[in-house]
């Protein structure tokens, strides 16, 4: 492989024309997109006539006139045709955080009508600290245990005492992808029900949440959807439960009808009972756009060719990092059935200061403590030509021990 069949590869490459859907500065070659999706052209343009047009002229009537009080279904249903469910079942709101937090009671509500001697939520000990933080705090409020486990001991876990699986289908770290399917099933023949956090799935790899068992999620707004900085994030809850139980956050938003207000929280039919309180409609107008960038692929092949570039880009960028930077070790699945949209290496002590020294040069991934240098491909924007380079640039970092340089041992506070 040299640089010019990276280049050939891009210029045979379908998806290539979905780059110019985004803002991309100069001389940058952006590998975080699994932490913050790049900026498509069109948001300035909707948020500034959201807020000057919307807001400024149309004042409160723009919650009719301009659809907002619909906008967290409206665009659900957009992110509904990525995650393979359908119209009406998914909304927007809150944070990925704070929607776990409701489907994880629900599901635990739900448990403990059926089946109360169930106690047990199941999780894996390395998924992300938000969720396991929720999940103890909502463990220790409802009596549950919460029981963590590694990857490969958790179907062993399955059984009478398990009340919710709960699990990230893409770890944030390794990139390693869980198979929804057969954990599903594992989980439904033990009797217990499933929670999916799709943060670094839903608009990286294609989904199919009822046909593989899922009975409740959440996701990311900010990351490959590309909704800009604190973008609200989304809730799924199978249509056979969205309706079972309350969720615990019972704001006017997911009250039947909120503008009578009525004293009594009468909950709204279907999934709009999980939204809480006022949209924060700049961000959710900015949303839309980023979700548009990723159906825009639908005409070439939509997910499944999203999918099919980004496995060619990780192998690519894998391969290159594995036969120039031996120092380096691969912490991302070689397989391609088991690994999401990044590829991860972790060095014992010099992950920070070599990331430092690689975003200086322009190749922007980051660094995930202990141990771990993370870089995530988003086949929307990331060229082959990119993977090439990066590559070409860290074993460069690596040979001339720039990350030596005193700048790149400082920690800052967002790594
Ligand atoms: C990014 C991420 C989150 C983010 O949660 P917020 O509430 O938006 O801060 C949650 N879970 C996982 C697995 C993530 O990767």
């Amino acid at each position: 492989m040299t640089r010019d069949d990276a280049l050939a590869l891009d210029a045979a490459d379908p998806l290539a024309p979905l780059r110019e859907q985004f803002e991309l500065p100069p001389g940058v070659i952006y590998l975080d997109g699994n932490s913050l999706g790049v900026l498509p052209r069109a948001t300035a343009a909707r948020v500034a006539a959201v807020v000057q047009q919307e807001w400024g002229q149309g004042l409160i009537r723009s919650w009719n006139a301009a659809g907002w009080i619909t906008l967290p279904q409206r665009v659900g249903d957009k992110i509904a045709r990525l995650v393979g469910v359908g119209a009406g079942e998914l909304v927007v709101a809150d944070s990925t955080s704070v929607n776990l937090f409701k489907v994880l009671s629900a599901a635990l509500n739900i448990v403990a009508a059926d089946a109360p001697e169930r106690r047990r939520i199941v999780s894996e000990r390395s998924n992300f600290p938000t969720d396991l933080y929720i999940a103890e705090s909502l463990a220790r409020e409802r009596g549950f245990e919460l029981l963590l486990c590694d990857a490969d001991q958790l179907p062993a876990h399955l059984d009478q005492r398990a009340a919710v699986l709960m699990l990230t289908h893409v770890n944030y770290r390794t990139g390693r992808m869980h198979d929804m399917a057969a954990l599903s099933r594992a989980a439904h023949e033990a009797g217990a029900l499933t929670v999916w956090d799709l943060a670094h799935s839903a608009g990286a790899v294609p989904l199919s949440l009822a046909s593989d068992g899922a009975d409740f999620a959440v996701g990311c707004g900010y990351k490959y959807l590309n909704g800009g900085p604190g973008a609200p994030a989304f809730v799924w809850a199978h249509p056979r439960h969205a309706e079972r139980f309350w969720q615990p956050l019972a704001g006017w938003m997911g009250h039947a009808a909120p503008f009578e207000f009525t004293p009594g929280y009468r909950p709204a039919p279907g999934i709009t009972r999980y939204l809480c309180g006022t949209p924060a409609l700049l961000s959710l107008a900015a949303l839309e756009c980023g979700v548009d960038t990723v159906l825009a692929a639908g005409p070439l092949g939509g997910m499944a060719a999203l999918r099919a570039k980004s496995l060619a880009l990780t192998r690519l960028f894998a391969e290159r990092v594995s036969a120039t930077c031996p120092m380096l070790t691969m912490a991302s699945p070689p397989l391609d059935a088991q690994r999401g949209s990044q590829v991860c290496f972790s060095h014992p002590e010099l992950g920070y200061p070599v990331m430092q020294a690689l975003i200086a040069r322009g190749v922007i991934g980051d660094f995930r403590a202990p141990d771990i240098l993370r870089f995530g491909f988003t086949p929307l924007y990331s060229r082959f030509v990119d993977a090439f380079d990066a590559a070409e640039h860290l074993r460069e970092v690596l040979d001339t021990a720039e990350w030596r340089q005193p700048e790149f041992n400082q920690r800052h506070a967002v790594t």
